[in-house]
């Protein structure tokens, strides 16, 4: 059973959302919002808002950056999710072996990153 949302595709990659997203939405908008408290009540809440949106916003391009960076190397990626924890859950096929020694911790899409 599918409980993720779809919100788009980005370069082919299909988006979803887990709806307990929403729960850090709120903590992340809470935290901003009392943050503000300085700026006024609706004022300090459009902010908190704003910046939890910028920062998944940012999360999500992370992401989208190890997914591309996957699919450069020959890995498929089905799909990136955002869940609970901010973590992208980009499905994979068959890593292909290495073309070079040289690799970098952020090359795969794995779960975890920081
Ligand atoms: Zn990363």
């Amino acid at each position: 059973m599918q409980t993720n949302w779809r919100i788009g595709s980005i370069f082919g990659i299909p988006l979803f959302l887990d709806p307990l997203w929403f729960v850090i939405l709120g903590l992340a908008t809470l935290n901003f919002g009392l943050s503000y408290q300085a700026m006024g009540g609706v004022v300090a809440w459009s902010a908190g808002v704003v910046m939890a949106l910028l920062l998944f916003g940012s999360v999500l391009l992370h992401e989208l950056g190890h997914s591309l960076v996957a699919r450069s190397q020959g890995i498929k990626v089905n799909s990136i999710t955002l869940f609970l924890s901010m973590k992208k859950k980009a499905s994979s096929g068959a890593r292909p072996a290495p073309a070079s020694k040289k690799s970098s911790p952020h090359l795969a899409p794995k779960d975890g990153c920081p």
